[in-house]
């Protein structure tokens, strides 16, 4: 199978683009040319690799609404000309990163693949090497002429997963991600074992539209017990507040003593937008299944149903500025658009 695609490599920092200096033995970021050296088996695939790096690659607890666009329009500018993307990017936000990537491109059709490594890739027992190299082999994948793969994923420990269902769970072991909610795309074992049945069909008559507006009026609030109305009250009160990720236990409960009730439901009525997902990191959110969730469902809290935490960050920055009713925004965040959900 001729297998030839043309890759476009995109470094924005993160674990994986340090280098050890054999003289300090000090970790430093590489720039690419050193990276194709580190990685001579780059040059046995088959596949045309082109790169670009961030002129200061960051480490991703520095990543923002604003790093997403400079990303996004990366790949909008050379979406013609390449067969698929590779994201080099910290692991530690990297499920917020590619979440939101996965809702800013409308249409995709094709791959857009984050990956990033615990070690670095000059270390000795790194896992970059593997990450790298099969993120590359999936984005440039095709099959009768055509690629197969067309969605926002996350390749990690050998696993590709569809990138907005993903939650980053250890910062130990090789295998950092989960994603409970929706199977792995794809597996790397002796052979790549794509799940034709999970990955998103690509439609090729559909235009791509890249949606660059996002609002990061918001924030996410978890609940504990003993969470202090005064601290709550004070939170949701804050200027410019527009929607709220409330974190509930188990499948979207919450205290319903009267006093959060009331807090939550002045909010709405000051149109704050309020969705609600799980502490868990599998299961879903059902509202009105246990007594302690139908309060939240009266007064207007969104289902956020099985998303990710990260995800529904995402979700509700891309829908903000779009200025829907508060009617219409829940209709939308509690339908799937880009596969986040069920
Ligand atoms: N702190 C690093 C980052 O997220 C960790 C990593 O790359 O895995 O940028």
């Amino acid at each position: 199978m001729i297998n030839n695609s043309k890759i476009l490599l995109v470094y924005t920092g993160g674990t994986i683009g340090m280098i050890k200096d054999f003289e300090t033995g000090a970790l430093r970021p590489f720039n690419f040319d050193e990276l194709l050296q580190s990685i001579p088996e780059l040059k046995l695939l088959d596949h045309e690799i082109e790169t670009v790096s961030f002129e200061n690659p960051i480490d991703s607890s520095n990543m923002n609404p604003e790093y997403y666009l400079k990303i996004a329009e990366i790949i909008e500018e050379s979406y013609e000309t390449y067969d698929g993307f590779v994201i080099l990017h910290g692991s530690d936000t990297m499920s917020y990163s590619s979440s939101a990537l996965s809702f800013m491109f409308e249409n995709l059709n094709k791959p857009i693949i984050f990956t990033g490594s615990q070690l670095p890739i000059g270390d000795l027992r790194t896992d970059a090497k593997e990450n790298l190299i099969t993120s590359i082999q999936l984005a440039g994948l095709k099959k009768n002429g055509k690629n197969v793969l067309s969605e926002v994923g996350l390749y990690f420990e050998y696993k590709l997963y569809r990138a907005n269902r993903t939650t980053k769970i250890n910062a130990e072991h090789f295998q950092a991600f989960s994603s409970l909610n929706y199977p792995a795309l794809a597996e790397s074992g002796v052979h790549l074992d794509i799940n034709e049945a999970m990955i998103k069909k690509a439609n090729r008559r559909k235009k791509l539209i890249v949606h660059k507006e996002l609002d990061n009026n918001i924030m996410v609030l978890k609940l504990f017990p003993g969470i202090n109305e005064n601290i709550i009250n004070q939170l949701i009160s804050a200027k410019g507040l527009k929607g709220i990720v409330l974190e509930t236990y188990g499948s979207g409960n919450a205290c319903n003593e009267d006093w959060f009730i009331n807090l939550l439901d002045k909010a709405i009525k000051n149109g704050i937008l309020i969705v609600n997902v799980t502490q868990c990191i599998g299961g879903s959110v059902v509202m009105g299944h246990y007594a302690t969730s139908t309060r939240l469902e009266e007064i207007g809290v969104i289902s956020g149903k099985d998303i990710t935490t990260e995800s529904a960050v995402a979700k509700m920055m891309y829908l903000l500025p779009k200025e829907l009713s508060s009617k219409v925004f829940k209709t939308i965040f509690e339908t799937s658009l880009r596969g986040e959900m069920l």
